[in-house]
C-alpha cells in the first residue's frame, strides 16, 4: 500500500482526495515581518473554506523554525476534516538570521533534526528550545529552498541533509525556487546526493512561466507545482491556464501539481485579506475544468500529487543513511 504520513497518522495515498500541494497553515518569518499568522481558530476557519472549495488535503510546506505548530496543525486538521501533510527541512537561507542554529549546526545534527521530525514526531517547540519535545505528529515531506539563481553554502548543506533524510525515509522533497530560477541546479545537487528528480517537487515554477524550461525539467523526471494561483499581482491566472494546457498537450500533466502557497496574513480570508487559501478550489479549478475537462483536473489534483507524496521505501539500491561524512 502506498502510504502518506499526515499529521493525524498514515493515510493511503489514494484516500487523500484532491490535493493542494503547497500551503502554509501557520507561518512566521523574518522575511515578511508583521505578516505572520499563528492563530489556531483562524487556521481552522481558513481550512474549512478550503474544504468547502472541494480540496481534501493540503501540503503544509512550512520548514523548521518558521512557525510550525505540530499540535495545533493536528487540531485544525481534525476540526476542518482536511488532511494536512506537514514538512520538515530548511527554507532558503534568507529566512534564517545570522545567529540561527541551522546555519551553524554540524551535518549530523541537521540530519538528526529532519529524521526526528519524520520518524518520531515533529518537535513541539519547532526546534527553538534547549531540549526537543517530540509530538506524535510526523512530517510527511521535506522542504528545501534555493536563492535567486543560486544555491548558497548554507542551502547546499541543507540540501545534503534533506537528501539524506529523503533517502532514509522515502518521502518526497519539495524545493522552493526564487521566481522559478536555479531549478536545474537544484535537481543537479539532489541527484549528486542520491535523490532522483522523480522524487522532487519544484515550487514556484509558475513564477517563470516558460513552457520550454518546464518541459526540460519534466524530461529529467521532476514534478512542478504551480502554486501562485490567485496572486494576480504576478500575472493573470489565464497565463497559468495556458501553461497547464501547454503541459497537457505535451502529455505531461502527470508531473504537474497545483497549490496556493498563501504565505502572508494579508492573503488569508480569516484575517480579512485575500485571495484566501481556498482560491484554488473556489475559483481556479472551475476554470481549469472548463478549459481542459474532468480528467485533466483529476490528474493534477489527485493522481500526480498522490503518487509523489506516497513514501517510496527501498528499491533504490541506495545505502541507508545514518551518518554523513
Ligand atoms: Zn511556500
Amino acid at each position: 500500500m502506498s502510504v502518506v504520513e499526515t499529521v493525524l497518522g498514515p493515510v493511503a495515498a489514494d484516500e487523500l482526495g484532491d490535493v493542494d500541494a503547497h500551503e502554509h497553515v501557520f507561518l512566521r518569518t523574518p522575511v515578511n515581518p508583521g505578516d505572520e499568522f499563528l492563530d489556531t481558530d483562524k487556521a481552522a476557519a481558513e481550512l474549512l473554506r478550503v474544504a468547502a472549495g472541494g480540496i481534501h488535503t493540503v501540503v503544509d510546506l512550512t520548514p523548521v523554525g518558521l512557525g510550525r505548530r505540530p499540535g495545533e496543525l493536528a487540531e485544525v486538521s481534525r476540526t476542518s476534516g482536511v488532511h494536512v501533510v506537514a514538512a520538515t527541512g530548511f527554507h532558503r537561507s534568507a529566512h534564517y538570521p545570522a545567529a540561527h542554529w541551522a546555519r551553524h549546526a554540524d551535518d549530523a545534527t541537521l540530519l538528526d533534526v529532519l529524521l526526528d521530525d519524520l520518524q518520531t514526531g515533529m518537535d513541539r517547540h519547532d526546534w527553538d528550545f534547549p531540549r526537543p519535545v517530540p509530538t506524535s505528529h510526523k512530517a510527511g515531506i521535506i522542504k528545501l529552498g534555493a536563492s535567486y539563481h543560486r544555491i548558497d553554502r548554507h542551502e547546499e548543506r541543507w540540501f545534503a541533509a534533506g537528501a539524506a533524510a529523503a533517502r532514509d525515509t522515502g518521502v518526497a522533497l519539495a524545493v522552493h525556487t526564487e521566481v522559478g530560477t536555479a531549478t536545474h541546479a537544484a535537481l543537479d545537487l539532489l541527484d549528486k546526493h542520491g535523490v532522483p528528480a522523480g522524487r522532487v517537487l519544484l515550487a514556484h515554477t509558475d513564477r517563470n512561466p516558460d513552457p520550454e524550461l518546464h518541459l526540460d525539467l519534466i524530461a529529467r523526471g521532476a514534478h512542478l507545482v504551480y502554486d501562485t494561483i490567485g496572486r494576480i499581482k504576478y500575472r493573470p491566472d489565464s497565463v497559468l491556464l495556458d501553461l497547464i494546457e501547454h503541459m497537457a498537450e505535451a502529455g505531461r500533466l502527470n508531473h504537474i501539481c497545483l497549490g496556493t502557497d498563501v504565505g502572508r496574513k494579508s492573503s488569508l480570508r480569516a484575517y480579512g485579506g485575500g485571495p484566501g487559501m481556498d482560491v484554488l478550489g473556489r475559483d481556479f479549478v472551475p476554470r481549469l475544468r472548463r478549459r481542459l475537462g474532468d480528467e485533466a483536473v483529476e490528474t493534477v489534483l489527485r493522481h500526480t500529487p498522490q503518487a509523489l507524496l506516497a513514501k517510496e521505501i527501498s528499491g533504490t539500491g541506495l545505502p541507508a543513511v545514518g551518518t554523513t561524512a
